[in-house]
């Protein structure tokens, strides 16, 4: 035998694997797309299961009056190859039939993509768009990666030993498994068993109502029980059906995408009677997508990294120049902020007192770039971009928002400012990986104490914490504590540090590489999978 390793297929919503290839919302994406680089990279025997998404997520722009307007758009991609396989899933009493695309750019990992857009299929629409708008489309698509998906590994005539569930999502595929054991004989409790040996999984979602939940009924009327018997289904998700405890139910091991997510998670499901075990394994970034090989390399060298980092930052400033018309100075600390406007996130909580920043955003002592996107349905996440588009009005020359964000504007971000700002409540962010990009790349992370940074920080040498990791039942005071701490540490380390003493600076960025340039890479995450989960 040439590779001993365990054959694992890995299902996933999203795969972000180059930021042309549309398939992507954010950081579950990025994660699956560092996580397949990363295998393919260590020879392991990993292959992908996704869905060829039409129009993939939301494309969001502010237009010139101020507003937020979403539109999606199809894409074409000419390099996927047809395998000639198609496999059918019975949704809502139909069959859908599904072709199988293999993606094999990207350094040859394998990836194979569900796309129901077929001239012969009545809801050609199931993969149109990415996290689709209602829960019946959505219960869809779930059952299309997770039913559809193991067909397609069937068809495939691919070996498998382990099934890595990435999220809920694809737990349907659990149901699949169990179907085909009770057609070879098996009785329910034995299907299941047998079918848990062969699962894992990853829960990311420590917001109680990131979880998600469907009655019974319209599972039924899907189609989504494919065979088993309701008392079954019950018995592994509940009533209403929990995708995180089935997905838990489902699994001989689970993980948690951090040490202290894994605390988190053990106490959030606690009471759920004959789950898996959850280990913490926390989250790592693809170093040749994230890194900035010739800044690492001075690194490695123990060369001065200010030159290499105003590299990044004259590159990132003269994008903004072109995208916005604004000439941010290169000279003064520069913040970045980019990810989803979830509101546990805070995008705006710099914004909190604005008397108190005010004073460094006109003399541009501080200037900030945010970079966000919210779902089409989430109104309190497009309050927030309102928010920031208005402090961005006031303080043009020092507070610039650019809208869709995205991978590219990820890569340009998180090596082009100074200062990485991540202020989420406390416990609410699994892992956060746009840190540990900064990180690689000499940016350093000014954070609350949550998803990975209590590991990683060690405070004024690696990055500043802020908070203390302080959390409250009452969300408006943990925000005006995490606020007044914030403006605290900014105003007397950050932008102390940054104006009056380059060398400590520039000691803390190479302290921040050499920290955690291995430490948080894809190749140590997938290693761990393989040490600590699959076996
Ligand atoms: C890295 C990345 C994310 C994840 O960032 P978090 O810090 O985990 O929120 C989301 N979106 C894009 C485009 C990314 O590159």
């Amino acid at each position: 035998m040439q590779n001993s390793n365990p054959k694992v297929a890995y299902f996933s919503m999203e795969f972000g694997l180059d930021p042309s290839f549309k398939i992507y919302a954010g950081g579950l994406g990025i994660l699956a797309g560092d996580y397949l680089k990363a295998a393919k990279e260590n020879n392991l025997p990993v292959v992908g299961v996704g869905i060829k998404w039409k129009q993939g997520y939301v494309e969001q722009h502010i237009d010139k009056d101020g507003r937020i307007v979403d539109s999606f758009y199809n894409n074409e991609y000419d390099f996927l190859q047809d395998t000639g396989v198609k496999i059918k899933v019975n949704i809502r009493g139909r069959d859908v039939c599904c072709k199988v695309w293999k993606v094999d750019c990207y350094g040859n990992s394998e990836l194979y993509l569900l796309d129901t857009d077929l001239p012969e299929n009545a809801d050609r629409w199931i993969t149109g768009q990415l996290y689709g708008w209602f829960e019946e489309e959505r219960i869809a698509q779930e059952m299309i990666l997770g039913i559809g998906g193991i067909r397609a590994l069937r068809a495939l005539n691919k070996n498998v030993d382990i099934f890595h569930f990435n999220e809920g999502h694809a737990i349907f595929a659990g149901f699949e498994l169990i179907r085909e054991k009770r057609e070879r004989g098996y009785n329910p409790y034995d299907a299941w068993n047998e079918s848990r040996k062969e699962i894992v999984f990853t829960t990311h979602t420590p917001v109680w109502e990131g979880n998600e939940f469907h009655s019974l009924n319209i599972l039924e009327y899907m189609g989504a029980f494919n065979g088993l018997d309701k008392y079954l289904v019950k018995e592994i998700g509940g009533e209403p059906f929990n995708m995180t405890a089935a997905g838990l139910r489902l699994s001989k091991k689970s993980n948690a995408v951090s040490m202290l997510h894994g605390r988190t998670a053990n106490e959030m499901w606690k009471s759920i009677d004959r789950r898996s075990e959850i280990i913490s394994i926390t989250n790592g970034v693809h170093l040749g997508t994230w890194g900035d090989k010739v800044l690492i390399d001075a690194c490695r060298r123990g060369e001065n990294l200010w030159n290499y980092h105003m590299d990044n930052k004259e590159k990132l400033i003269d994008f903004i120049e072109e995208e916005k018309g604004i000439k941010l100075d290169k000279n003064k600390l520069l913040i970045g902020f980019a990810r989803r406007a979830a509101p546990y996130k805070r995008g705006d909580l710099i914004f909190t007192d604005e008397e108190k920043i005010a004073p460094l955003l006109s003399t541009g002592d501080v200037q900030i770039i945010i970079s966000t996107k919210a779902h089409p349905l989430d109104f309190s996440g497009k309050e927030i971009i309102k928010h920031i588009l208005s402090i961005e009005k006031k303080y043009p020359n020092s507070v610039v928002f650019l809208d869709n964000y995205n991978m590219n504007k990820a890569l340009l971000l998180t090596r082009g400012v100074d200062v990485w700002l991540n202020n989420p409540r406390v416990t609410k962010e699994a892992c956060g990986t746009s840190g540990m990009k900064a990180a690689i790349n000499g940016v350093l992370n000014l954070s609350t104490l949550d998803g990975w940074w209590p590991e990683a920080c060690w405070d004024e040498v690696t990055g500043w914490q802020i908070g203390g990791g302080f959390v409250s039942d009452d969300i408006k005071l943990q925000d005006k504590h995490d606020a007044e701490s914030l403006y605290d540490v900014l105003f007397n380390k950050v932008l102390k540090t940054y104006y009056n003493d380059r060398k400590r600076w520039t000691d803390m960025m190479a302290a921040a590489i050499n920290g955690m340039v291995d430490r948080y890479s894809a190749d140590r995450m997938i290693k761990e999978y393989y040490e600590k989960l699959y076996k």
